[in-house]
């Protein structure tokens, strides 16, 4: 939680979001429920949960592989998820010796991110933004799944911008780069809200924005993590905490 001690020097020109978990909720309890549906549709010979573990541990491979933070120029050639997770699904029905379409599963999973419900906070902490200061979002997410969810979301960003529009994943600075270029601010005068303490925080403090950390289920700090500038566990405190810095 951030003090009065700590307060950033000025308000910021824009706030930029990371999109999953921060404005809207993305629980793997939902994941497992719709590899459950994947399963009854393409009659797999799986049962839910051992689907989920088995595809993760290759979906997290990739998560780990994609993005060479200390030359991003050596991180392997870009994959959008649909194709990644794909390819995810194929290697578990490769190793099971199962026939099934791989490519209609990894489909499946862009479309449910494009219909994940917002926080009960999120609306109302944007509505408090807008007219403020610029609102955007860069997520690592594909197109179709970022594009329609937002939508549904019924507020109208000022940019917003995907791993797949710019071909690169948070922490990238790539990534951060692009969403200030198209919110026409200075990394001194933006704020990044993300949850993840690597993507997002350790990221955004990599090109010189202040970070703020969204910590729902107030988690501490490892010794080795990233430390954003403030924490919240409510996206309604941003309104507060830049009406309480004095202009
Ligand atoms: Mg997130």
């Amino acid at each position: 939680m951030t003090t009065d001690s700590n307060l950033p020097g000025a308000a910021p020109d824009a706030i930029a979001f990371d999109c999953y978990r921060t404005l809207v909720s993305n629980d793997h309890s939902d994941w497992r429920k719709m590899f459950g549906q994947i399963i009854v549709e393409q009659e797999l010979p799986f049962d839910q949960d051992g689907l989920w573990e088995k595809w993760r541990r290759y979906e997290l491979q990739f998560r780990a592989s994609r993005t060479v933070l200390e030359d991003p120029s050596q991180s392997p050639p870009f994959k959008t998820y649909e194709r990644a997770w794909s390819e995810c699904f194929a290697q578990v029905f490769e190793d099971a010796g199962v026939e099934g379409d791989a490519a209609a599963a990894g489909k499946r999973c862009v479309e449910h991110l494009a219909r994940r419900p917002a926080f009960p906070d999120t609306v109302p902490a944007l509505q408090a933004l807008i007219g403020r200061v610029k609102v955007g979002v860069f997520s690592n997410a594909d197109e179709n799944s970022l594009r329609p969810l937002l939508k549904t979301i019924g507020i109208g960003f000022d940019a917003i911008a995907s791993s797949e529009s710019t071909r690169v994943y948070k922490p990238a600075p790539a990534a951060f780069n692009t969403i200030l270029t198209m919110l026409g601010t200075e990394p001194e005068r933006t704020w990044y809200v993300g949850d993840h303490l690597y993507d997002d925080v350790r990221g955004g403090n990599d090109v010189g924005l202040t970070t703020v950390w969204i910590n729902r289920t107030r988690e501490r700090v490892g010794p080795d993590d990233a430390a954003p500038a403030i924490e919240i566990s409510d996206l309604r405190q941003l309104p507060q905490i830049i009406a309480s810095i004095p202009r």
